[in-house]
């Protein structure tokens, strides 16, 4: 199947894919790798923002299961994806990429703090915009970071690199027979609660009508052809 193709993205990174084989942390390796895909998608002319996850270094809700403070927990987490986006931002710059990282929570020795505005203007200079520390704020997700800022900066859709290629009518790690979706509505995904992005990050990208592509970004090459709108992956909309 041909997706159309879209000229202002999101493409969310979630933390665990820059472990690459690793169990934990940063793969200087993957993240290069990942960067010159990114860096590939930007001179193919498409406008990109990015979001990334904290998953490979600290999760709040997982230290909280552990007796963490789950707010305290939250903010390491949100700290988590900060080094990630420096880490990514780090890559493409060596790829000659102009790019500029957004932090929710201020710590304006280390980059910019997030303003709309500014994110905006340094898209339209084809500047890649990184926005880190998720929403800053404790009990949501990147995910939720996401589908807010793709709906803040006007994108046409939310591309998800994660380690699956796509969404699934059920567990396929567990259930031999399930069975992955080419594309899904956002009233499916919430109603089945399946595992896309958490709920509130779905039902903020319906209610702006931008559409979730979920693919592999673990996959050499899998973000080049998703966005050149082939490649597997499942499209989730209207
Ligand atoms: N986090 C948060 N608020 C946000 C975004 C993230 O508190 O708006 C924290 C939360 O503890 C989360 C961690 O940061 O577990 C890392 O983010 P996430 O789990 O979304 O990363 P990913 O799964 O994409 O790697």
């Amino acid at each position: 199947m041909t997706r159309p193709s879209f000229k202002r993205i999101l493409l969310k990174l979630s933390g665990e894919v820059l472990m690459g084989e690793g169990a934990f942390g940063i793969d200087p390796a993957t993240v290069d790798r990942i960067a010159g895909e990114v860096a590939a998608a930007k001179q193919a002319g498409f406008e990109l923002c990015m979001v990334v996850g904290g998953g490979n270094i600290f999760r709040g809700l997982a230290a909280a299961a552990k007796g963490f403070d789950r707010t305290s927990a939250d903010y390491m987490g949100m700290l988590a994806t900060v080094m990630n986006a420096l880490a990514v931002q780090n890559a493409l710059e060596r790829m000659g990429i102009e790019t500029r990282v957004q932090s929710a929570i201020p710590m304006e020795t280390v980059c910019e703090p997030y303003i709309r505005r500014r994110a905006v203007r340094h898209m339209e200079k084809g500047r890649i915009v990184i926005f880190a520390a998720g929403t800053g704020n404790p009990f949501f997700t990147t995910d939720t970071a996401a589908a807010l800022r793709a709906a803040e900066m006007g994108c046409d859709a939310l591309f998800k690199g994660t380690s699956v290629d796509g969404v699934y009518d059920a567990d396929p790690k567990t259930n031999a027979q399930a069975k992955r979706y080419e594309s899904v509505t956002f009233d499916r995904v919430l109603n089945d609660n399946l595992k896309v992005m958490d709920a509130s990050a779905v039902a903020l990208c319906r209610e702006n009508a931008i559409p979730i592509i979920v693919f592999n970004i673990r996959e050499t090459g899998n973000l080049t052809r998703v966005l050149g709108g082939d490649g597997i992956a499942t499209t989730v909309g209207p």
